[in-house]
């Protein structure tokens, strides 16, 4: 079954972007008086009034602590946050749902996979690959672990145009590679890499793979079975659910193999003074009061995605890209990084002579919301020798009229510093 096919249907008819904006409270605000331009969207998105419904409406009518009440509202506030769990299932395409965990977000989905399975399947000497284009959140827990138990870290470097060098990969996947952690999509330069391919060659080569889906999610459907990837994680702020919830998914029998992580609270099948054993997965890796108000709400963000339809999404991003890229590129002393045709949502650039917190302070007054600075990926940076850049990241509520605004106010910075 295709994930799509168990989401509420989306019409064909291109996104309706201003009744969209009617469901975004806060896009409807002004910052120092001028209209809010929010691109910052690959940051955190904003929140539909269903997501902000549906978390209230967990503390005003079925707040429960979950999974330890026989009382009516416990159970209540099970069912829905057990409810959030299928959601995300049918979302990622998971065979089942006991192989998607509730985490923080990707950062704790990541950590997760490196505290429980890299510490027990990786020995010294063993190789983990990543690449330049890594958010830091699938970095340094690798380092972390490295640092531990003497595994070697080694980065995939990135072709000029930001996309994955494959050759290169090729060249570094060898018997000594047992993990693979890869992103789906750069939150620097918007590049989408070839994930499917890069998690075949692992495959071949013997090792396991995670892709860090934080970007990729809201862009397009995820389908984990036809990707075959062995881990796959997600924040659910990103895809405009709350912040505090995100997802971790992982084959049942890697899920199985592997010991907690965190103990506490609910995760446990027994326990006596001198030992305690544990549940299964999921379960085993969810110690302690989860976050239910937000796990249940983020099950409203992914209808609310599914019933506009991620293809119209993407469409419709794709369409504002295009137009702000070549919007920008009209402008003198433009760079724009990452060039690669397979790229969606975020424009990462440069002014000449003009610093990228300056030119985000800039735009800000004019109500401008970017984002400046090295995005948590400083690899990606280093490769183009810069230290950081400004970013534009558009979402399903943006329009070319918001892109318009940018660009005006990047003129007004050109002139600033010509
Ligand atoms: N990976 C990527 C590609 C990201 O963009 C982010 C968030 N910027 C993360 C991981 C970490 O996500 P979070 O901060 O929600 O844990």
């Amino acid at each position: 079954m295709n994930a799509a096919a168990a989401l509420p249907a989306a019409t064909d008819a291109a996104l309706d972007v201003a009744r969209v904006r009617d469901d975004f409270p806060i896009l409807a605000r002004e910052v120092y008086g001028k209209p809010l331009v929010y691109l910052d969207s690959a940051a955190s998105a904003q929140k539909p009034r269903q997501v902000i419904d549906a978390e209230s409406a967990v503390y005003e009518e079925e707040y429960a602590n979950v999974h330890r009440g026989v009382h009516y509202l416990s159970q209540a506030a099970t069912d829905r946050f057990e409810a959030t769990r299928r959601r995300v299932r049918a979302f990622l395409n998971a065979r089942s749902e006991d192989e998607i965990v509730f985490v923080r977000g990707g950062t704790e989905g990541v950590n997760l996979v490196a505290r429980s399975w890299g510490r027990t399947a990786l020995k010294e000497g063993d190789e983990i690959l990543i690449s330049t284009l890594e958010h830091h959140a699938n970095i340094v827990p690798w380092h972390l672990l490295a640092e531990e138990k003497g595994l070697v870290v080694k980065g995939v470097p990135i072709h000029e145009d930001g996309q994955i060098d494959m050759d290169a990969y090729r060249d570094l996947l060898t018997e000594r590679t047992k993990l693979v952690a890869i992103t789906q999509m750069s939150n620097a330069l918007g590049i989408v890499t070839p994930i499917e391919e890069i998690v075949r060659l692992a495959h071949d080569a013997g090792a396991r793979t995670m892709v860090d889906g934080c970007q990729a999610v809201s862009h397009g459907a995820v389908d984990v079975r036809a990707l075959d990837c062995d881990f796959y994680v997600f924040s659910g702020h990103k895809v405009y659910g709350p912040t505090g919830i995100g997802a971790l998914y992982g084959k049942a029998e890697l899920l199985e193999s592997m010991p907690p992580w965190q103990g506490g609270g609910e995760m446990i099948a027994r326990v006596s003074l001198e030992r305690s054993t544990f549940k299964k997965p999921p379960h085993r890796f969810e110690a302690g009061t989860p976050a239910i108000a937000q796990a249940i709400a983020l099950k409203a963000a992914l209808d609310y995605v599914a019933g506009l339809g991620l293809d119209r999404i993407a469409e419709h991003e794709a369409m504002l890209l295009d137009y702000a890229t070549e919007r920008l590129s009209s402008l003198d002393g433009v760079t724009i990084y990452g060039t690669h045709p397979n790229k969606a949502s975020i424009l990462s650039f440069n002014l000449e002579g003009a610093h990228p917190h300056d030119v985000g302070t800039i735009v800000d007054r004019d109500g401008v919301a970017v984002r400046v600075g090295h995005h948590c990926a400083q690899p990606a940076m280093q490769r183009y020798g810069i230290p950081a850049t400004v970013r534009a990241s558009f979402a399903l509520y943006n329009t070319l009229d918001e892109v318009d605004a940018l660009v005006a106010s990047l003129a007004k910075v050109r002139e600033f510093f010509a």
